[in-house]
């Protein structure tokens, strides 16, 4: 059976016309192909303009309890199963914990298998063009179970179905899927999911409103050892190489006793460990009208609070204040890890890139840090190739990573997101030399890696035991307080649990150790 002999009715559907109570498929069979493009890129979907989105700040945030999914889908997915693909980042990984919170309140289950779903969402990343290649290399690879299986809902979510020219690449080339929707839709998905069901057309719906804030979506957490907890949603920080001010919006905070709540829930539960998400964490509050609540007092609330470790992801170098510096050297549950992303040690990069603050600026950050927490780890995210970046430039990042001691650093190559600043800028840099700094620089991280893992050697640690390890069943897994991985043997009645374990040998990205019993003197 051909393409166009499966989805020979296939027309995008702004999903939003359906609220107007009007017949939206009688109406959408009678415009032609501009029409329909047209309108629903209108009405629903704004493309990336970062001159818009820099005007966003006075559209109000509203904050909604009232989540619930409605009677007549209630128990869709009986007898039907769901499987979420996630690409990306933690924000994702957490995004698709939501939607499959949401299915499994609608009757789904999950499934095992591409083979066994009834329902499969791929929640997608923007951030550079090769997690974009991978997601439309496994479009490409559904197309045969679609045709196998006309039933099956196939979605397309996160963070690429934000940008209006893989929406249409996806309406022209991939007519097999079924259901497109944005980052700020979730909640509409037992909706969405009964018009795909139905609907004879794809169902898109991206919104370009900002985002509320909905609070009691359902969730189903991966594991009950660690957590994601969101704090704040979007960014405003608008560096010029970045697709996620437009994907995610702007910035909004969580209400300060919502995250509390959820921090006490969870640590009732016997949850080990959380993570703060935000794309920016300590611009935490900024947006609160009506109280002066911040990144550092709320890091004070769950240092009170009774769940053993807490570790936050991301914290931007501009924003980081003394008080959060203040809280974090209290230690307890608050980690002395600190993944502290840089980009480029070359202040004219920063400048272009929009960072806000200079290397002089981020080193006297660090220096602040180590004075506070002097046994903190810091990690980071780098950039390499950012247009026209010179060797002398880029030889100025190999010297800060040196200077700052990081334990390991996350690289990457730039990569040209359109709609961003940067990517209208013409770049002489070739991709060869961009290749051979990514090289050079994953050396010195490896280096460095290595390097602190030798400290290691001969010391006890306590590790959060995770599982068995991917490579032998016979071997725990887990993380030190510093996210050190660590392997070794001992009982399966010690996964959930954080235990002391003698380090016997060191690796560049893992260490190997013993059990112990009792230790005195454990380090993290
Ligand atoms: N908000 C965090 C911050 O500013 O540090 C990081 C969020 S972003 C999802 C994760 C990392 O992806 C960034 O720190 C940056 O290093 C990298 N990144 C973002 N846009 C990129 C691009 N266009 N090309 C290459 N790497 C990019
Ligand atoms: Fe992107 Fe992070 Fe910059 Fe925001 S702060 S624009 S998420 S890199």
């Amino acid at each position: 059976m051909s393409e166009q002999n499966f989805n020979n009715n296939k027309q995008p559907v702004d999903s939003s016309d359906r609220k107007s109570g009007e017949n939206s498929l009688e109406r959408i069979k009678n415009m032609s192909s501009d029409e329909l493009i047209n309108k629903y890129f209108k009405s629903t979907y704004q493309p990336p303009d970062i001159r818009k989105a820099r005007k966003r700040y006075r559209e109000e945030i509203e904050v909604h309890y009232d989540f619930t999914i409605p009677e007549n889908v209630r128990n869709i997915g009986e007898n039907r199963k769901f499987l979420i693909q996630t690409y990306g980042c933690q924000m994702n990984e957490h995004d698709s914990e939501v939607m499959a919170g949401i299915l499994t309140e609608m009757g789904y289950t999950a499934a095992n298998s591409e083979e066994e779903a009834d329902v499969i969402l791929l929640n997608t990343c923007a951030i550079r063009e090769n997690a974009e290649n991978k997601v439309f290399g496994q479009i490409g690879h559904l197309k045969q179970l679609k045709r196998e299986k006309p039933d099956l809902i196939l979605g397309v979510c996160g963070c690429m179905s934000q940008q209006e020219t893989v929406v249409n690449r996806i309406l022209e080339k991939h007519q097999h899927v079924d259901l497109i929707f944005g980052t700020h839709n979730i909640h509409r998905l037992p909706e969405l999911i009964q018009e795909a069901m139905f609907a004879k057309a794809s169902v898109v719906e991206v919104w370009s409103k900002e985002g509320d804030i909905f609070e009691n979506l359902p969730k189903a957490r991966q594991g009950n050892i660690k957590a994601w907890v969101n704090i704040m949603y979007g960014c405003d920080k608008f560096c010029t190489y970045c697709i996620v001010p437009m994907t995610r919006g702007k910035e909004r905070s969580r209400r300060p006793e919502d995250i509390i709540q959820e921090v006490r829930h969870l640590a009732a539960e016997g949850y080990q460990e959380i993570t703060l998400l935000g794309q920016n964490v300590n611009s935490y509050g900024k947006d609160f009208e009506d109280i002066e609540y911040r990144f550092g007092d709320l890091l004070n609330d769950i240092h009170k609070i009774d769940i053993p470790r807490v570790r936050f992801m991301t914290p931007h170098p501009r924003d980081f204040d003394d008080h959060a510096i203040e809280v974090l050297a209290k230690g307890g549950n608050l980690l002395d890890h600190i993944h502290l992303p840089v980009q480029s040690g070359s202040n004219e990069i920063l400048r272009r890139m929009n960072r806000k603050y200079t290397r002089e600026s981020y080193l006297e950050l660090v220096r602040k840090i180590k004075e506070a927490i002097p046994n903190v780890t810091l990690t980071t995210d780098i950039i390499v190739g950012f247009p026209n970046e010179t060797d002398e430039q880029f030889e100025e990042t190999m010297t800060l990573v040196e200077e700052v001691g990081f334990e390991s650093a996350y690289t990457f190559i730039y990569s040209p997101r359109e709609g961003t600043p940067a990517a209208a800028r013409k770049d002489e840099t070739p991709m060869e030399v961009k290749r051979e700094r990514l090289q050079r620089l994953n050396e010195l991280v490896n280096k460095q890696a290595a390097e602190s893992m030798q400290q290691y050697e001969g010391q006890t640690v306590k590790v959060l035991v995770e599982g068995e390890s991917k490579r032998d069943p016979n071997v725990l897994s887990g993380y030190t307080e510093k996210n050190k991985v660590v392997n070794f043997k001992g009982p399966k009645s010690a996964i959930g649990k954080i235990i002391p374990v003698k380090i016997t040998e060191a690796k560049t990205w893992s260490l190997d150790g013993k059990m112990v019993e009792k230790s005195i003197g454990v380090n993290s």
